[in-house]
C-alpha cells in the first residue's frame, strides 16, 4: 500500500507571482474557473469552444462573440482580441495566397485573368476561413493567460 506524502506547495501548479502594485486586481469573471478541468486554448479556441468548459459556444454569429457561454456561464465581457485576428490572417492568409500566387505565374506563366478567376476568391475563402479559428484562438489564449488592462481598486 502506498502512503500518501504531503507535497510541497510548489510542487504541480507554477506559482502565481504577485502583482506588484497592489492596487491593481484581476477581475472575478476571469478568476473563478477551479471548478473545471483545464482546456486546451489551441483546440477550445480553433473550435470555437468556451474556453472555461470547452463545452459551450463562444461564438453567437461568425465573428460575434457570445455574451455567456451557454454550457458554464463564463462572462465573455474579458475577451478583447482588437486587432489582433485580422492581424494574423493578413499575414497568414498573403502568405499562402500570394505564395501559391507567385508559384503558379512562374510555374505556369497563365494569362492575367487566371490569377484573378483562381486568387480573387481563394483570397476571400482563406481569409474568411481563418478569421473564427483566429479569433477563437486569441480569445481562448486570454483567458489562459488572464490577460487583460490592469484596474485599479476603487
Ligand atoms: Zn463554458
Amino acid at each position: 500500500m502506498l502512503e500518501e506524502f504531503p507535497r510541497p506547495a510548489s510542487e504541480g501548479v507554477a506559482e502565481v507571482p504577485p502583482l506588484l502594485i497592489p492596487n491593481l486586481q484581476r477581475s472575478e469573471a476571469m478568476s473563478s474557473n477551479a471548478d473545471y478541468p483545464p482546456q486546451s486554448p489551441y483546440w477550445t479556441g480553433i473550435l470555437g469552444r468556451c474556453p472555461r468548459c470547452g463545452q459551450g459556444k463562444a461564438f453567437s454569429g461568425f465573428i460575434d462573440l457570445a455574451k455567456t457561454c451557454d454550457k458554464c456561464g463564463l462572462d465573455f465581457s474579458f475577451a478583447d482580441a482588437g486587432d489582433g485576428p485580422a492581424v494574423f490572417v493578413s499575414l497568414i492568409g498573403g502568405f499562402l495566397v500570394l505564395g501559391a500566387a507567385l508559384w503558379t505565374e512562374l510555374t505556369f506563366e497563365p494569362p492575367f485573368w487566371v490569377h484573378l478567376v483562381i486568387f480573387l476568391p481563394l483570397t476571400v475563402i482563406v481569409c474568411l476561413g481563418l478569421l473564427r479559428p483566429l479569433k477563437g484562438l486569441l480569445v481562448s489564449l486570454q483567458y489562459r493567460n488572464k490577460a487583460e488592462q490592469g484596474r485599479l481598486k476603487s
